[in-house]
């Protein structure tokens, strides 16, 4: 390199976009973000609404608290939170949000409207409209309910690489979009979830919704369908850690109760019964204390369980693991989707002993359609 060359800084706007591009990768991310946002407001209704399958655009319409007037100045800047202020509050963190990026992040790569009316400013909501920074641009008062609707056109409008690659690969998108918003209508009990879409030219239709069960059964079955539900067994396996495997602090608290510390799986997977069409391998939803994330090695486990009693298809899986939080760490990466585990390879070892006891007590002669 030039010796001569000086060393600046990058100048912040750019910083912002370079950044903006790692929290907000794809379609997913964006459905996830604002999905997570409304259920932090304690929202018991979420209206998720495509246009052109995202393309045009994507709006999120919630009945949460609403956002007060004098936050609207701070809604979209970056790192401004209402849900962390601490680092040590990462480990005990209730919210889906923390960092404080993704409505920045939405102003710097598409245009992001807000729409939103707090219980004391019904019926009265306002529009906000924002810079490419996330600064305040404008505000306008319009009619509206408690909560807020988030609005976001054009998706990379100026990362002409993502955009092109975005429209040429969205039948994929499009499905792992899907796919994300069924992993977090199940898991969400007492919220009416509705996703619907309308074409380039056509009407919206709905493409799937849950009535606000008090169940996740009853969500799996909204989204599902009940044959789906009769195909699967009931789980809560118990994954024992022993003391030593676990982190200082923790060890104390496991010794009251004789020499562990518990881990539980719940949820429902698929009998291994053969015969029924194959089962789609996205519908496999695993979460973490009711967080949806990724967690491939623990698929993995389950889907070489299943294997063994059943070789020709992949099983459905709805899996929270829950666990201490002082257990895990979400901040891994900014999209949060990876989830860090504590001694994992114990907890997986256990996994697999406890689904093959569960696979080993099902009736595998009953055909599915009369289980
Ligand atoms: P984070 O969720 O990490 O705090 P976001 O950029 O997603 O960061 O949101 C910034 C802030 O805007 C949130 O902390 C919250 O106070 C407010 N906010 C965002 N979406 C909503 C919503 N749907 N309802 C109420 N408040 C919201
Ligand atoms: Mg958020």
């Amino acid at each position: 390199m030039d010796p001569n060359v000086t060393i600046k800084a990058i100048e912040s706007t750019t910083i912002h976009q370079i950044q903006a591009g790692q929290v907000i990768v794809d379609l997913c991310s964006v459905a996830k973000e604002l999905v997570e946002n409304a259920v932090d407001a304690g929202a018991t209704t979420i209206d998720v609404r495509f246009k052109n399958q995202g393309l045009d655009s994507i709006e999120i319409q919630d009945n949460g608290s609403g956002i007060a007037a004098h936050n609207y100045e701070s809604i979209a800047l970056k790192h401004y939170t209402s849900k962390l202020s601490t680092y040590d509050d990462l480990s005990t963190l209730e919210t889906f949000g923390f960092r404080g990026e993704a409505l920045s992040s939405l102003c710097a790569l598409s245009k992001l409207t807000v729409v939103t009316c707090t219980k004391n400013d019904a019926p009265k909501a306002t529009k906000i409209e924002f810079e490419v920074s996330g600064k305040l641009k404008d505000t306008t008062v319009v009619s509206g309910q408690k909560g807020t609707t988030v609005t976001v056109e054009n998706l990379f409008r100026n990362l002409p690489v993502r955009r092109r690659e975005l429209e040429r690969n969205i039948k994929r998108e499009w499905g792992k979009v899907i796919s994300l918003l069924n992993q977090y209508a199940c898991i969400q009990t007492g919220i009416k979830f509705t996703v619907s879409q309308q074409p380039n030219k056509g009407k919206r239709m709905i493409l799937f919704s849950t009535k606000g069960n008090p169940s996740t059964r009853e969500n799996i079955i909204n989204v599902f369908g009940v044959k789906t539900m009769n195909a699967l067994v009931m789980m809560d396996l118990k994954l024992e850690l022993v003391p030593s495997a676990l982190p200082l602090h923790l060890q104390g608290k496991a010794k009251g109760d004789s020499k562990t510390t518990e881990v539980r799986v719940v949820g429902y997977v698929s009998k291994p019964v053969q015969g029924e069409g194959r089962q789609a391998p996205d519908r496999q939803m695993f979460y973490v204390n009711g967080r949806p994330c990724g967690l491939p090695q623990f698929a993995k486990v389950f889907n070489e369980a299943y294997r063994s009693y059943n070789s020709s298809q992949s099983p459905f899986i709805f899996a929270d693991i829950q666990l201490d939080t002082h257990l895990y760490d979400v901040n891994v990466s900014p999209d949060k989707r990876t989830i860090l585990l504590h001694d994992q390879g114990q907890m997986l070892d256990n996994l697999r002993e406890s689904l093959i006891d569960l696979f080993e007590k099902q009736d595998v002669t009953i055909p599915v359609s009369q289980a």
